[in-house]
């Protein structure tokens, strides 16, 4: 068990005592196919959210080890570009069932490094997983168009080709299922790839680094380098790297979109969010209170997709008080504990940012309905747990409003008419989800049709597209052209050759010209 015990034998005269010493693990470098030490002198220690113990060291990589992971992506990528779409579709079946057998293992460390409970994990390696399924479909996927007889005896056809050494920076909020949006689509596209993981958890990312060993992955097709804002300003300026994909908070995405952009690379950039849930008197109350409550405060509330506003329309308002008793019977706890609902937030510095929002919510006249603030997890008294928390009477000027909480904290405000809610869903900057509740087909409808959000939910808090789609987030959630995963992703990693081609006899009467060919 490397780094894990270290052990001392004494003989004590007539008898031998073991000493054993717990020691932090360090987690490694995934270089060239090898899980190699980092020669560092700085070092992140990963804490586990539900005791604050340290239980990891994450390094911040090296230049000189950063640059071999670079390098190692350049040099892999000369056959890699080369392997047929079937070849790397093998690779994907392998993975796919690797990852499927490891399931509960790799959730079983996103629950200690992240804190989410067991089948939310679970649920964020199945949500990579189906990305992983869809790469198996690549040869269909990169098939290109063709037209013949454009004119006559000529023929056009396109076909895609991989760009080259990409890079991919996650957030620490899905450890499996952002990492998985990345690398696969790129390495089945015939790219070769680096990795920065959030530093927070970077545990589940190794694993399957492991795996993609194991389903035959050449060295080198992916990379992982730890670090901070010195691993990603080094993606963001290499030469060698041609695209970044970036999933995290508003601040880095657009400083990763503009210095990556500047620097010539294609960047899509997947940033913060405010999803408002609307709710209608026609709705079904028990169905549209339960989905609520799971949306808002699931994964303590720290997915980018939590429904984490609510307009209550009309006479739904009435609806408060089930919703606060609900709410107060979820679970807190440490999340490997079957029976928890929601597990701690991420650090001790997020727990301090959601109390001091809750709290200018109510300097600023919001009412607080639940309060989750001083809740205590007997056994686990240092962990960064916050019990739902409901603030209501919030206006779209309160601070609470305005920013992204990223919480197990439900704000609600009111509106009269489903007009008025879809004024105050587009007046919000962010764009990336919304939903509605209701059983009337011509107002969901026109939602649909109204509302300028990238991913809409009918009867559905948490509308996550399946990987068959893309995932499409909008204004300002996101900054780029190409989204992940689906078709767009396929796009996003690749690029057309189009080859325009005449056969036929040569004609000697055939003249030249210098006008521009018309076909
Ligand atoms: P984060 O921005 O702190 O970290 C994301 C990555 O950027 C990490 O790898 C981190 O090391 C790096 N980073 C952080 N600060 C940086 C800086 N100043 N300069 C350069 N790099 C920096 O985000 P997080 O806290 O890990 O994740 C939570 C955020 O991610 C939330 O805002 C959430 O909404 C967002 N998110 C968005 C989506 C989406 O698809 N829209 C999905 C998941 C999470």
């Amino acid at each position: 068990i490397d780094n894990f015990i270290s052990c001392t034998l004494h003989f004590t005269g007539n008898s031998f005592k073991l000493n054993s010493t717990f020691v932090i693990p360090n987690t490694k470098l995934f270089i060239n196919g090898k899980f190699v030490s980092s020669q560092t002198e700085e070092w992140i220690d990963l804490h586990n959210p539900s005791t604050n113990e340290v239980i990891n060291r994450v390094p911040k990589s090296t230049k000189t080890e950063m640059e071999d992971a670079v390098s190692s992506a350049k040099e892999t990528y000369k056959s890699w570009c080369k392997t047929s779409p079937l070849h790397r579709q093998k690779i994907m079946f392998k993975y796919q069932n690797i990852i499927k057998n490891n399931l509960e293992k790799l959730a079983k460390t996103i629950t200690e490094e992240q804190g989410k409970t067991l089948s939310d994990a679970e649920g964020d390696v199945f949500r990579g997983l189906q990305v992983v399924e869809y790469c198996c479909n690549i040869p269909s996927l990169l098939m290109g168009e063709t037209l013949s007889n454009v004119t006559k005896d000529m023929d056009i056809h396109s076909y895609r080709v991989p760009i080259g050494v990409t890079a991919g920076i996650a957030p620490f909020n899905f450890p499996a299922m952002i990492p998985l949006w990345m690398f696969p689509v790129a390495a089945v596209c015939g790219n070769t790839c680096v990795i920065k993981p959030s530093e927070k958890d970077p545990g589940a990312c190794m694993m399957l680094m492991e795996m993609f060993n194991e389903a035959g992955a050449p060295p080198g097709l992916v990379n992982v380098i730890h670090g901070t804002n010195d691993a990603v300003n080094f993606i963001c300026d290499h030469p060698d790297i041609k695209a970044i994909s970036f999933v995290g908070s508003d601040i880095a995405g657009k400083h990763v979109y503009e210095r990556g952009c500047k620097n010539g690379k294609r960047v899509q950039s997947n940033m913060g969010a405010k999803n408002h849930g609307v709710v209608l008197p026609d709705a079904n109350k028990v169905r549209s209170i339960n989905q609520i409550i799971g949306a808002a405060f699931g994964a303590a509330g720290q997915r980018c997709m939590a429904l984490s506003t609510l307009i209550l329309v009309g006479e739904t308002k009435n609806w408060l008080s089930e919703l606060k008793e609900k709410s107060q019977k979820l679970k807190i706890g440490y999340g490997g504990d079957p029976n928890v609902d929601v597990g701690p937030v991420i650090s001790p510095q997020a727990k301090q940012r959601i109390l001091k929002l809750i709290q200018s919510g109510i300097d600023e006249g919001a009412s607080i309905l639940l309060d989750g603030r001083n809740i205590t997890v007997p056994g686990y008294e240092d962990g960064n747990f916050i019990g739902p928390t409901i603030l209501i009477n919030v206006q779209p000027h309160m601070q609470c409003y305005k920013e992204e909480i990223f919480g197990p904290v439900l704000i609600c405000l009111t509106a009269d008419t489903l007009d008025e809610a879809i004024t105050i869903i587009n007046a919000n900057p962010y764009g990336n989800g919304t939903a509605l509740f209701t059983t009337n087909g011509a107002y969901a409808r026109k939602f649909t049709n109204e509302v300028d959000c990238g991913q809409i939910g009918i009867n559905v808090p948490i509308p996550v597209p399946l990987s068959i789609f893309s995932f499409t987030g909008s204004r300002g959630s996101f900054q780029g052209d190409l989204h992940f995963y689906g078709k767009q992703a396929i796009c996003f990693y690749t690029e057309t050759k189009t080859v325009t081609q005449l056969w036929n006899e040569i004609d000697t009467e055939e003249e030249n010209t210098t006008s521009m060919p018309t076909i």
